[in-house]
């Protein structure tokens, strides 16, 4: 024994170990494998004994070889040793090197509840975007405002939201608007849009994706694009109705109910994105009408721009009505057009009297009259109404239009088309060319007459 410390305190360490088991002290042996760190070797003595070496020992021998493998970056054989020696903490280390996401996510369900390694765990899967995994860990251990914060981090509003709800967290809200707020700040109105819309904000989206199309606008965007993003904001400010349903008021027959039961301000935001959205829609099927010649149909959608005055250029709409009418040889029309455009008093000079002149080269050779109307009785009052009048002159009874043709529905009472997603109306001789509803390209599922 006194030779073997001598060879061992010589650094003869294959000599002092054969010494040991020469003398039957396998035990002296693995410890001066240990005081060496030659866990390999440990393991092999292990082995050799047979029996009487405890799982505890081995996996300590395991879990050490792991440690040599992690130091060197060895990932694939840390893993294994890691694995055999159940050492969870190394494994999840090993798993996220090798990228073994997969993996590292059932860890999860290996760690019991509480267990310290769990926010480890969770902050390793928030790191790589495993926001529902992290969440999850974050939970397994007990800290709902963890995993809050994951979502936010992790920009997973809707997610956070869900969250804070379920756990009766009152922050949240403060939360996202702060985060809403900071957005616009730094002009990233997208994003922002997509953060309310992600956590279930359908208005508040709208009325940020309203802001955008007013900045598309000022860049001078086409007229379309500016359309689809005020439908957009419309369908969203529609789910926002959608959510307030009951089991009570459905939406889909109860739509107005639901309307009169929300506040004023809200219920105006969803009828004004409406309201933007059919300015642009009727502004570009006036134009459109125009170019293919139909002369008539062009001047009644024209007309029924001026009920958009409050969102469309007055220059854009009175151009067009006075061309529409003046091809269609309304001139007392048209000339009630001119008349308005020289009243704009924001137009330079120069154009005002362009348009002047162009009045009076027109009305030098005609007389500033309508030819003969054609009229209809209004269904209401039954005085006779000229075809393309948007309401009544006796009654003030409204016709709406119908988004196809942008012709007045004279008898909106019955036998009308009305969109089951944006609730317009349309005449079914009409909608019957289409396969989506001409305002908001839902796909037209049945006739809803
Ligand atoms: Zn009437
Ligand atoms: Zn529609």
């Amino acid at each position: 024994m006194q030779r073997a410390e001598v060879a061992a305190f010589y650094g003869e360490f294959e000599e002092a170990e054969k010494l040991y088991l020469d003398a039957d002290r396998r035990d002296l042996a693995i410890e001066l494998r240990m005081t060496l760190c030659d866990w390999f070797r440990v393991v092999q003595l292990y082995r050799m004994g047979g029996s009487g070496v405890s799982d505890q020992q081995m996996e300590t021998a395991w879990r050490e070889i792991g440690h040599h493998f992690a130091n060197l970056r060895s990932w694939e054989s840390a893993k294994e040793y890691y694995d055999k020696s159940h050492y969870i903490e190394g494994f999840m280390e090993a798993l996220y090197h090798l990228e073994q996401f997969d993996e590292l996510e059932q860890c999860v369900e290996k760690l019991p509840e509480k267990s310290p390694l769990l926010p480890k765990l969770a902050e390793m899967l928030a790191s790589v975007g495993m926001c529902a995994e992290a969440v999850q860990a974050h939970l397994r251990f007990g800290d709902q405002k963890a995993a809050v914060n994951t979502c936010v981090n992790l920009r997973q509003w809707g997610e956070a939201v869900e969250l804070a709800q379920k756990y009766q967290m009152p922050q949240v809200n403060t939360l996202i608007a702060k985060h809403a707020a900071q957005l616009l700040n730094e002009g990233r109105l997208t994003e922002a849009i997509e953060m309310q819309r992600n956590a279930g904000r359908h208005l508040d989206a709208a009325r940020l994706l309203a802001q955008l199309a007013e900045r598309e606008l000022e860049k001078r965007a086409p007229m379309l694009r500016i359309k689809k993003i005020y439908i957009l904001a419309a369908l969203l400010a529609e789910q926002h109705l959608k959510a307030v349903a009951t089991p009570e008021i459905d939406y889909a027959s109860g739509r107005n109910t639901l309307l009169d039961s929300i506040s004023l301000e809200d219920a105006a935001c969803i009828e004004r994105m409406w309201h933007c959205a059919e300015a642009y829609h009727f502004m570009l099927l006036a134009q459109r009408q125009l170019r293919f010649g139909i002369i008539h149909s062009a001047l009644t959608t024209a007309i029924r721009l001026r009920e958009y005055e409050d969102v469309l250029p007055l220059e854009d709409i009175y151009c067009l009505v006075a061309l529409a009418s003046c091809a269609d040889r309304a001139f007392g029309t048209c000339s009630k057009a001119f008349l308005k455009l020289e009243t704009l008093s924001h137009l330079p000079e120069k154009t005002l009297q362009e348009y002047e002149q162009l009045a009076r080269s027109i009305f030098s050779k005609y007389e500033p009259e309508d030819a003969d109307l054609d009229t209809v009785p209004c269904y209401s009052c039954g005085v006779p109404v000229p075809d393309s009048s948007p309401a009544c002159v006796e009654c003030g009874a409204r016709f709406p239009a119908c988004i196809s043709s942008g012709k007045p529905i004279l008898q909106p009472t019955n036998n009308i088309w009305i969109c089951t997603t944006c609730h317009h109306c349309a005449s079914p001789v009409e909608i019957s060319r289409h396969r989506a509803c001409p305002l908001c390209h839902s796909l037209i599922a049945s006739m809803a007459v």
